[in-house]
């Protein structure tokens, strides 16, 4: 079997409802990342996605690299995006049940990494269940210890917008790549994969309804999308 859970970091945005409406439809549960900055600014489109079923996570309140703050700074990073969270699930009527944590780029705090690990660890939130991932590097690198949600496929879409060449296209051709360059391969026998992608503003002009194409592919080459747990 190949099993995923999907991830989608950045939320709210424009495209918030019509993503919640079609991984509905799909009945797919996501986990949404979301940064604090960008749920006061969508507010309506935050309350939207967890009033249908999808799990809101914290990816901190504006998205800086943790690497390049201090402890204290990551903290009220954290903090400041847990109050806009609890927030949103009392005004959607929602018990809020899992806090989930991803760092903004996936930069782990460098030599904070530790002291932020425990800080989450002591402070409530919640690792995502893990337990299916077989690649050894994610062991190698101490994700299956880490109490943040990291992943293991990135549809690199938001790359289309930096102009570097990088297309809808090559974001199409990484889905069939049995090996990339980083993370797991999507597609194939007995693998477990945390796919992320992105909640973007732009991206009707520049990739229209490209959750749909994505979902609909992996699905075509095998994938399950797979209802979060958490341990
Ligand atoms: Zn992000």
């Amino acid at each position: 079997m190949n099993r995923a859970i999907l991830t989608i970091d950045d939320i709210s945005s424009l495209n918030t409802r019509w993503m919640v409406d079609y991984l509905v439809e799909k009945d797919i549960v996501a986990v949404m990342f979301a940064r604090g900055e960008n749920v006061e600014k969508f507010y309506e489109e935050a309350i939207y996605a967890v009033k249908n079923g999808m799990i809101v996570g914290n990816h901190s309140y504006s998205h800086k690299a943790f690497s390049e703050l201090s402890l204290k700074e990551a903290i009220e990073e954290i903090e400041k995006c847990e109050k806009v969270l609890d927030k949103l699930y009392k005004d959607a009527g929602v018990q809020r049940k899992y806090r989930p944590f991803r760092f903004p780029y996936g930069n782990k705090g460098g030599e904070n990494r530790a002291q932020i690990q425990k800080y989450l660890r002591e402070n409530g939130f919640s690792k995502l269940d893990d337990r299916a991932i077989s690649y050894p590097w994610w062991r190698e690198n101490g994700a299956n210890e880490d109490i943040d949600t990291f992943w293991t496929f990135d549809f690199e879409e938001y790359r289309i917008s930096w102009n570097d060449g990088f297309t809808r296209e090559s974001s199409l051709m990484k889905m069939d790549d049995p090996n990339p360059q980083n993370g797991g391969p999507l597609f194939g026998e007995n693998i477990a994969n945390i796919i992320l992608t992105h909640a973007h503003d732009e991206t009707e002009a520049v990739w229209p309804k490209y959750l749909k194409e994505m979902v609909e592919r992996a699905i075509a080459g095998g994938v399950t999308f797979v209802k979060p747990e958490f341990i």
